[in-house]
């Protein structure tokens, strides 16, 4: 399995969060990713590489977020400190915006105004190194998922031995992306990763991709993005949304629109579920992803099922990662494995590894 590193990460550093009534220090910290990086070292999966930006990264960023986001985001810094130098010090929140009944297709001059157009929560802040580290991280999954496409095809061409494993690759990014929309940021998200791994999977000519959440929140974004397309399947197994972040989307009954109506399959579990219960969603999310047909998958990796995780409610146990790994394999697909969620800190990186160890030994 080839590792796509984001040496870009450190850059997004936040100060506060709005959590629960305080502003708090950030969950979603560097260090995450250190821990993991470590623990590759401790226990190589395969070859850690820091890829350079692909020439067009701004046409496949235009694939899956609006123009008039995109540019937002990468400009959001510049205006938030040429509003008061001052400004360099602190971290840009939203705090307010269109809820129903507002419009949302006139952009706003006023830069709150625009933090909050572009935005679901004053979780997210939006800090000097951002838009770097997430257009890195970006760079990471693209490349990835061009270089799995890239081994699947060589491998076909040769008619691969019977018995092969299907190429793979990790994606060890942060910021996190599963919750960032067409047109918005947030839950720690501002591009979306797994989705624009999928959207290059497509690209590369592989018909039919599915995206396989397994973070304990769900994957509002990738849901958002891909709600009415039959050609990319997203799955999510995920804490109930009516007590768990994001709360607004992610129930059974949402099963995509249009052409991508019977495309989208939600797995929500309640608080407090344990890794039977959660392996069983595993194995229903697995077959419909069989059932679907996929040519590759992605897979939305999220260890914040863990059950030391300090904002989830799962009970997952550091030997549990091994099995999904396995469970994962098993399917036989090409797949691209992105780095989400995951904030005990310090058994982020065992638990990651343990999924990339399982998935290798096989299923
Ligand atoms: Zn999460």
């Amino acid at each position: 399995m080839q590792i796509f590193h984001n040496e870009q990460h450190h850059l997004h550093r936040g100060r506060h969060e709005m959590y629960r009534g305080r502003l708090v220090p950030c969950h979603e910290v560097p260090d995450r990713l250190e821990h993991v990086l470590a623990e590759l070292k401790r226990r190589p999966v395969g070859p850690v590489m820091a890829p350079p930006e692909p020439a067009d990264l701004d046409a496949v960023l235009a694939q899956i977020h609006s123009p008039r986001y995109l540019h937002f985001i990468e400009h959001a810094w510049d205006e938030w400190v040429a509003l008061d130098p001052a400004h360099a010090e602190l971290d840009a929140l939203p705090s307010v915006w269109p809820g129903r009944a507002f419009r949302t297709d006139v952009l706003p001059h006023n830069f709150a105004a625009r933090m909050g157009l572009f935005s679901f929560d004053a979780g997210t802040p939006l800090t000097a190194g951002s838009w770097p580290a997430a257009r890195g991280g970006a760079a990471c999954a693209v490349t990835a998922a061009r270089a799995v496409a890239a081994a699947t095809r060589a491998a076909s061409a040769a008619s691969a031995a019977a018995g092969s494993q299907p190429a793979s690759a990790f994606v060890l990014t942060r910021p996190p992306g599963h919750h960032a929309g067409p047109d918005f940021f947030g839950g720690y998200c501002f591009l979306n990763n797994a989705a624009l791994a999928a959207q290059v999977l497509r690209n590369a000519g592989l018909q039919r991709v599915a995206v396989l959440d397994v973070d304990y929140h769900h994957g509002n974004g990738t849901q958002s993005i891909f709600y009415e397309r039959a050609d990319v399947l997203t799955v999510s197994i995920h804490g109930d949304p009516l007590t768990e972040y994001p709360f607004f989307l992610g129930h059974a009954d949402e099963r995509g629109a249009g052409e991508g109506e019977g495309f989208n399959l939600n797995l929500p579990l309640p608080r407090g579920t344990g890794f039977a219960k959660w392996r069983a969603a595993l194995r229903q999310g697995v077959a419909e992803v069989q059932a679907f047909g996929a040519q590759a998958l992605v897979v939305a990796l999220g260890v914040d099922t863990f059950e030391g995780d300090p904002i989830s409610g799962f009970g997952l146990k550091s030997a549990d990662y091994g099995q999904i790994g396995r469970d994962l394999a098993a399917l036989g697909l090409p797949t691209v494995i992105v780095f989400e969620g995951g904030y005990a800190v310090a058994e982020v990186g065992v638990n990651v590894v343990n999924v990339l160890e399982g998935f290798s030994a096989g299923g």
